[in-house]
């Protein structure tokens, strides 16, 4: 078994849309950043690759390279889970905590943790996803995400899966 941990943050913008796990939520505000500024899907991107050691996101897909401007940020995660496969791993399961003052996250966790989910091959109960309010941290026009994965060798996955089953 492998752990990863990662960490993101993104500041609100105005007039930009805002996508928290993939998926767009209405509110007054986007993040800001070089990408889509996804901060969920860049902290569990940079947990995958820190639990098979590759470099992180910001290596892989630098800021300064003109490329990644405005990206969608599953492009970044689709490749991680590509160096996890590669690796000889797969996703156990996942569990994220957000920090942010608004929107509520409540209402959309379903559909956060449905859409992660399904991008990460895993079955929703195989995603864990809390969300707070920055009190006391001075942070209300911050976007904060902190991810663990779990990953497993896709060998005992699949055994697992198969003795479920039967
Ligand atoms: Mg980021």
């Amino acid at each position: 078994m492998r752990i990863g941990y990662g960490f993101d943050s993104h500041e609100f913008r105005e007039g930009i849309p805002l996508k928290i796990g993939g998926v767009a939520l209405a509110h007054d505000k986007g993040l800001g950043g070089h990408s889509d500024g996804d901060m969920l899907l860049h902290a569990i991107t940079d947990a995958l690759l820190g639990a098979v050691a590759a470099p992180d996101i910001g290596a892989l897909f630098p800021p300064s390279d003109t490329k990644w401007k405005g990206a969608d940020s599953v492009v970044f995660l689709r490749e991680a889970l590509k160096r996890v496969r590669d690796a000889g791993y797969g996703v156990a399961n996942i569990d994220a905590s957000l920090i942010l003052a608004a929107p509520k996250i409540g209402p959309h966790s379903m559909a956060i943790r449905a859409h992660v989910a399904q991008l990460l091959g895993v079955p929703a109960d195989c995603v864990g996803l809390k969300a707070k309010t920055p009190e006391g941290l001075n942070l209300d026009n911050t976007a904060i995400a902190h991810v663990v994965v779990l990953l497993e060798k896709r060998i005992l996955k699949k055994a697992r899966k198969k003795a479920k089953r039967s």
